[in-house]
């Protein structure tokens, strides 16, 4: 059976999101890459429709707008890319759902490009670890990569970005894993970003 398509944010049937509620959506400006990107670019600010549309995938498994968010991701991407992956959510997280929202953020955008998706990345929460102090301890995850791959340009995915940390920690994943040009995109990041130029100033990440 086809399920229609609805606009998570107001329900209307049709496109997702609905025009309507598209033009509430605030583009993101310019940001520095954190450590390990050679790019990054976020689409949208997290505030608003995009938060919503965010928190509807994430919490309630409204895929009706992804098709749209990976389009949109795909076009926040600089050329010559070779492969899309994604900074993977907490496992306990991602189980309890059943998903993991950056990977379907991934695939979304890796169909919109044509490229393909591997799964390149294993997360660990930065649990207490020797000769850490607690500032690191709150860093957020560490990522290992999972497989080897060729060294060409590869884009990162998640969905929101705070300080950047989440995305540094997986470029550095990525690296570890022979990968030499890694390109962060996500759909928003949060507004409180844009105040401190650089990654050390910024908020937490969620
Ligand atoms: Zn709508």
């Amino acid at each position: 059976m086809l399920v229609p398509r609805r606009c998570p944010l107001c329900e209307a049937v049709g496109p997702a999101p609905c025009a309507p509620c598209r033009a509430d959506l605030r583009l993101a400006g310019m940001l520095p890459a954190p450590p390990g990107c050679d790019s990054f670019a976020a689409v949208f600010a997290y505030e608003g429709a995009v938060r919503s549309l965010l928190l509807a995938l994430k919490y309630r498994n409204r895929r009706d707008a992804l098709h749209w968010l990976g389009r949109q991701l795909a076009a926040a991407a600089p050329d010559g890319i070779t492969m899309v992956t994604w900074a993977p959510t907490s496992t306990a997280r991602a189980g309890r759902r059943g998903f993991d929202q950056a990977e379907l953020l991934a695939r979304a955008t890796g169909r919109a490009l044509h490229l393909p998706v591997r799964r390149l990345l294993r997360r660990t929460e930065g649990g207490p670890q020797t000769g850490q102090d607690a500032a690191h301890r709150r860093a957020g995850p560490r990522f290992t990569p999972v497989r080897r791959v060729p060294p060409g340009p590869v884009l990162l995915v998640d969905d929101v970005a705070t300080t950047g940390a989440t995305l540094a920690a997986a470029a550095q994943g990525l690296r570890a894993g022979g990968l030499t040009r890694v390109h962060a995109v996500v759909v928003a990041r949060t507004p409180r970003a844009t105040n401190t130029p650089g990654v050390a100033g910024l908020t937490a990440n969620a």
